[in-house]
């Protein structure tokens, strides 16, 4: 079975071929445009996402060494993410599916991000069911009991920003171009995580809240930077290692919690934050300090991608679960 798969529900525009359980190819165009603007800009994206999509699938396959008449599916991103962005991958792979006559698989995005550890990689273990998965992206942070492939039950998620969006907030506040998080994440190797104090937020349960920490180091930094103009620059590596440190002192709090209430030692991550080091290292860590089994997505797995989406592709049409021509994006889009 050959899948395409597309990806557009941000501001990657991605395409891969999968045979079966294995990815062929996996192309993914990342927009620069948004860089001079510190954030996404919506309009900006859709319109890239034009532009690129018929390179990238044509790249896709050509990489792939395939015809796009050997396609068994098309899959793409239904939801959740931008409207207008969803919208170009939606309405390409519905043409296309309709033009090859070939059948369509709708994904959804988070359950992607999830499922993305199912792709056969070689010496890649796979998780067992029942498994925790902690979603850590740029739109959302969640804690998901995942009971099977199709069926998901969110435990906790975030009161107000996703850990992506804190830590390009937090970029951002100390003046590093968007987007920030692999930047903090660079600079953070570099520093002490134990030289500034930020405080930790105090919400019950299995949810996150995010929004305090960047309103404390909001201030942190206006106070500093009034005694020392030259504050950020002098200090920059303590400062994004500290931030780091308290980022992943409470997303491995959350596991630990959730871990005890629910008596489940698989856990796996996944998302765009997925690819941080420090989250990465504490994780391979708690095998021993805890003894859970952990799953970390090969790093190319982690920021949005479309092989994510085949695999999902892949694992409903084995199931014969396919779209209705007629299909619609959903920028709103629960698990
Ligand atoms: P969602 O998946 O919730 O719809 P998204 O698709 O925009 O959101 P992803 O592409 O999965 O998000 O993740 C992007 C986020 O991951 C950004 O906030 C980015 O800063 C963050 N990120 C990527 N690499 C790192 C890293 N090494 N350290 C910290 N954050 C990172
Ligand atoms: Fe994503």
């Amino acid at each position: 079975i050959y899948i395409l798969a597309i990806e557009s529900s941000c501001d990657d525009t991605s395409a891969a071929i999968l045979c079966n359980d294995k990815v062929l190819s996996n192309v993914v165009a990342t927009q620069k445009i948004h860089e001079e603007y510190g954030g996404v800009v919506p309009e900006l994206a859709s319109r890239a996402h034009q532009q690129n999509i018929v390179p990238v699938v044509h790249r896709a396959l050509t990489r792939a060494n395939i015809d796009k008449k050997q396609l068994s599916a098309i899959a793409f991103t239904r939801g959740p993410g931008l409207m207008g962005s969803l919208l170009v991958g939606t309405s390409f792979s519905k043409s296309l599916a309709l033009g090859l006559n070939i059948p369509l698989i709708e994904v959804n995005h988070m359950q992607a991000h999830i499922l993305a550890h199912f792709i056969n990689e070689e010496n890649a273990e796979i998780p067992q069911f029942p498994f925790l998965a902690m979603t850590i992206s740029g739109g959302h942070t969640q804690i998901v009991l995942v009971k099977d492939y199709f069926n998901m039950e969110i435990l906790g998620e975030t009161l107000d920003d996703a850990v992506g969006e804190a830590f390009d907030k937090s970029a951002k506040l100390l003046g590093l171009p968007y987007p920030g998080g692999p930047l903090v994440d660079k600079y953070a190797q570099l520093g002490d995580p134990r030289k500034f104090k930020f405080p930790k937020p105090k919400v019950d349960g299995l949810n996150f809240s995010f929004s305090g920490l960047k309103t404390s180091i909001l201030y942190f930094i206006q106070k500093e930077v009034k005694n020392n103009p030259n504050f950020i620059t002098e200090n920059l590596n303590d400062i994004c290692a500290s931030i780091q440190f308290t980022i992943v002192e409470i997303l491995i709090g959350k596991l630990k919690k959730a871990a005890k209430q629910t008596g489940i030692k698989t856990i796996a991550i996944g998302g765009g934050v997925s690819a941080n080091s420090g989250i990465r290292r504490a994780l391979k860590s708690s095998e021993k300090d805890y003894g859970w089994n952990t799953f970390i997505p090969k790093f190319e797995y982690c920021t949005d991608n479309a092989a994510m989406i085949g695999i999902v592709g892949y694992l409903k049409y084995k199931d014969g679960v396919f779209a209705e021509p007629s299909i619609l994006a959903k920028a709103r889009y629960s698990i």
